[in-house]
C-alpha cells in the first residue's frame, strides 16, 4: 500500500509522515518513509544539485529531468522493492510535486511532465495521496526564519504550486485526502488517519 504526502514548502509534511508512520506502524505493519528528492545514494547528490538550482540555475526542463531521474531510482530502488514484500510506504513527495513545481510552478506543460513521471516510475501511482494544503502566507508565518525556497521563489510562484497541487486532487477526487493544513498539527493527523483507516488493509 502507497501513501504519498504532498503539499508546498511549509506545509508541514515531515510531522505529518512521522505521525501517521507510527500510527500504521502501531497496528502491526511494515512501514517505510521515504522522501523525494534524495532518498537513494544517487538522488542525494541529485538533491544537493536541485537544491543548489532551485533559484534558476538550470533551464526548467533539464531540473524536471533531474527530479525524474530522482523519482526513477527510488522507485527502483526504495518503493517498489518495500511494496513487493508488502509493506507500507509513506513517501514525502512523488510525482504531484513535480507537476506542481516543474508544471504550474515553472510554466510547463503539466501534461509533459506527468508523461515524463508516468515513465519514471513504470506507471506507480500511490493508492492513496494526502494534500496538506496551506496558503503560502501561512506557511511562512510558522517559521521565525522561513525555509529558503519560501524566500527565494516569489509569493505567485507558490501560489501557482499551490493551485497545480489542487487541481491535481480536483481531477481525481477518489485518490485524494485534501487536508486544511493551516489546522494544529494534530487534527490534521486526526484527518489522514480517519481516511487511512478506511483504506488499509489491516
Ligand atoms: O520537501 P522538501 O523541503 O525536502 O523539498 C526540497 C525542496 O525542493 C523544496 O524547497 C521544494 O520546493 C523543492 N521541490 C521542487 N520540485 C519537486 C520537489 C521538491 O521544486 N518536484
Amino acid at each position: 500500500f502507497f501513501i504519498a504526502v504532498e503539499g508546498g514548502d511549509g506545509a508541514g509534511k515531515s510531522t505529518q509522515v512521522e505521525a501517521l508512520a507510527e500510527w500504521v506502524r502501531g497496528k502491526g505493519h511494515e512501514v517505510v518513509v521515504t522522501r523525494e528528492p534524495g532518498a537513494t545514494p544517487v538522488g542525494q547528490r541529485l538533491r544537493t544539485i536541485l537544491l543548489d538550482v532551485a533559484s534558476g540555475g538550470v533551464s526548467h526542463q533539464a531540473e524536471a529531468l533531474l527530479y525524474a531521474a530522482d523519482r526513477a531510482e527510488h522507485v527502483a530502488s526504495v518503493i517498489r522493492p518495500a511494496l513487493e514484500r508488502g509493506a507500507i510506504v509513506i513517501s514525502d513527495r512523488y510525482t504531484d510535486s513535480s507537476v506542481a513545481y516543474q508544471g504550474a510552478g515553472r510554466d510547463l506543460s503539466a501534461t509533459e511532465v506527468a508523461r515524463i513521471s508516468r515513465w519514471a516510475t513504470g506507471g506507480l501511482v500511490p493508492h492513496l495521496t494526502v494534500l496538506l494544503d496551506v496558503s503560502p502566507e501561512t506557511a511562512r508565518e510558522r517559521f521565525t526564519e522561513a525555509p529558503d525556497r519560501l524566500e527565494s521563489e516569489p509569493n505567485e510562484f507558490h501560489q501557482r504550486v499551490r493551485a497545480g497541487f489542487l487541481a491535481l486532487a480536483a481531477a481525481d477526487p477518489a485518490r485524494y485526502l485534501v487536508v486544511d493544513a493551516g489546522q494544529d498539527p494534530e487534527s490534521v493527523t486526526t484527518a489522514a488517519r480517519h481516511r487511512l483507516d478506511q483504506m488499509l488493509p489491516l
